[in-house]
């Protein structure tokens, strides 16, 4: 029997030896960018003159590696070898595709500063968030293996006498997976360690910021003992070779996490029904967020400030259960405010692969242009009180900002800006403040710093999120402990590192015999 599913444990830097060993890792990897990255198509590593180039956001002029890319033609093949190998994948049983997952679960444990070390060239990360990234990686990989061990067996149903009924899970077929580049190892491996472990044969495009995490985890997972064709790595444009998997017939399943637009053009696509089709395709589709944190009148002030600085700023503020918006009591809004903004000016920001900061960049200048125009709005909607600058010069390094005395309707109250920006807004009451951080078409995360039991009650009950944490920051929801995803415009609420996550990857068979 395996052992129970516990999270893994994060790293502390302040130790000196994790201090150096991350170093080490940084210069093991900077030995290893700039590099060829093959596509895999039924298990056969393919190059295409056409790249994807990532390159490290905190220093444009480093080229983290290349990446083969592949077009439709290339697409088509992946497909075909997709739906070949389902027949057999989809025979094997849940223990032996668990113990793929057990394996490559292992191998990125015993390596796991070299993930971190990749997540800190491709995206930008921090330490500490690159260290929590790999961490849920390995979660996820340990949770759904177990947990498929456990519905490989189904439910229970009840039976009348004379007959057998059984409630059993079975694949679905084909599935195409679109991660995003923020949680970019989790959530991509995430999502694609799902679909897999129940059976289905997956497509994975990564994101185009992070196609090379992307590749040193299908090299874990081929290396992992998972059978030629069964995991196929198509990096390419959306347009290309999104639309073409979205829309082909032999498509089952879409799994996507990423911007609220092109999640809801996806289940527009997808609803579709096209030529030789002869099944609906299932989208799970995990998309945007506009997160508050509340804090009411009796709120431990020393946790409010850390909740919403750490909610805001975790990550340069690009997740999407990132806490952009404060509704603050009026009792207690000029003080926290004050201390959000002085300790907002004393973190530091930098290029994380030369020293352990606690913010790098944003993720590329698309990001860049798009949150500093938001500094403009910030300026005229409502007041400026710490950062708003900008230096792309180097890579695309945003200081992080608060802006004060929001209209909770105004559009920096209201559209998600994925950078590190939080907009304080004042409530007159609890009630006020919880209406206030309901009134967005998100519904992802929240908070409320609160010591009254009765307002806890109130927002467990109103406070209309998939995430709801109280007396903590609004982040880092951990997998098997806090299943993640949100409700309205936030997506289909899909729970990932939940119980119920597994099952939206499967069709739930009933059989009945007669005895
Ligand atoms: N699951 C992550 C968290 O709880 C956020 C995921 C995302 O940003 O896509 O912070």
């Amino acid at each position: 029997m395996y052992t129970p599913f516990k999270h893994e444990p994060f790293t502390d830097f302040t130790v000196e030896e994790n201090k150096k060993a991350f170093e080490a890792a940084l210069e093991q990897v900077k030995g290893d960018l700039n590099k060829d990255h093959d596509l895999l198509v039924n298990g056969e590593h393919v190059q295409t003159e056409d790249k994807i180039i990532s390159i490290n956001p905190a220093n444009k002029e480093e080229v983290v590696g290349r990446v083969s890319k592949a077009n439709q033609e290339i697409a088509e093949e992946a497909m075909q070898a997709a739906v070949t190998s389902f027949e057999d994948w989809r025979k094997w049983s849940p223990e032996a595709r668990a113990g793929v997952f057990f394996r490559a679960a292992a191998k990125i444990r015993r390596r796991k500063h070299e993930f971190s070390a990749y997540l800190v060239y491709e995206v930008g990360k921090p330490w500490k968030e690159a260290d929590a990234d790999t961490a849920e990686a390995i979660d996820f990989l340990e949770y759904y293996a177990r947990q498929m061990i456990e519905l490989g067996e189904g439910k229970h149903v009840e039976s009348r006498e004379g007959e057998q009924n059984r409630y059993i899970y079975q694949p679905t077929g084909v599935a195409v997976v679109i991660p995003p580049w923020n949680l970019a190892f989790a959530i991509m491996a995430g999502t694609t360690v799902a679909p897999l472990v129940t059976g289905n044969t997956v497509l994975l495009k990564p994101a185009s910021n992070s196609p090379v995490i992307a590749s040193k985890f299908v090299e874990v997972l081929e290396e992992s003992g998972l059978p030629k064709g069964v995991l196929n790595f198509v990096p390419g444009s959306g347009r290309e070779v999104g639309d073409y998997l979205v829309d082909h017939p032999k498509t089952a399943l879409i799994s996507f996490t990423g911007s609220r637009e092109v999640g809801t053009r996806i289940i527009e696509r997808a609803s579709k029904v096209q030529p030789g089709q002869n099944h609906l395709k299932q989208v799970i589709a995990e998309m945007g967020g506009k997160d508050t944190v509340v804090v009411d009148s009796s709120a431990d002030l020393d946790t409010a400030v850390d909740a919403i600085v750490v909610s805001a700023f975790g990550f340069s503020g690009q997740k999407c259960s990132s806490g952009s918006r404060a509704v603050v009591h009026e009792d207690v809004y000029d003080e926290v405010l004050e201390r959000v903004a002085k300790v907002t000016s004393e973190l530091s920001v930098g290029n994380a692969s030369e020293s352990n900061v606690y913010m790098g960049p944003v993720v590329d200048q698309a990001a860049y242009e798009k949150i500093m125009g938001y500094m403009e709005v910030g300026k005229e909607e409502g007041r400026l009180v710490v950062g708003g600058t900008g230096d792309d010069s180097k890579g695309y390094f945003i200081q992080p900002t608060v802006f004060a005395d929001l209209d909770p309707k105004s559009r920096m109250q209201q559209e998600e800006i994925f950078g590190p920006v939080v907009c304080f807004t004042k409530a007159k009451d609890f009630d006020e403040a919880i209406e206030i951080a309901n009134n967005t078409e998100y519904g992802l995360t929240g908070a409320v710093i609160t010591e009254d039991r009765q307002h806890i009650e109130r927002a467990a009950r109103d406070f209309h999120v998939g995430n709801l944490y109280f007396n903590r920051n609004c982040t880092g929801a951990i997998v098997g402990y806090q299943p993640f995803g949100g409700f309205k415009m936030s997506g289909t609420d899909s729970k990932a590192g939940g119980p119920d996550y597994l099952a939206l990857h499967m069709q739930a068979k009933t059989i009945s015999e007669m005895l």
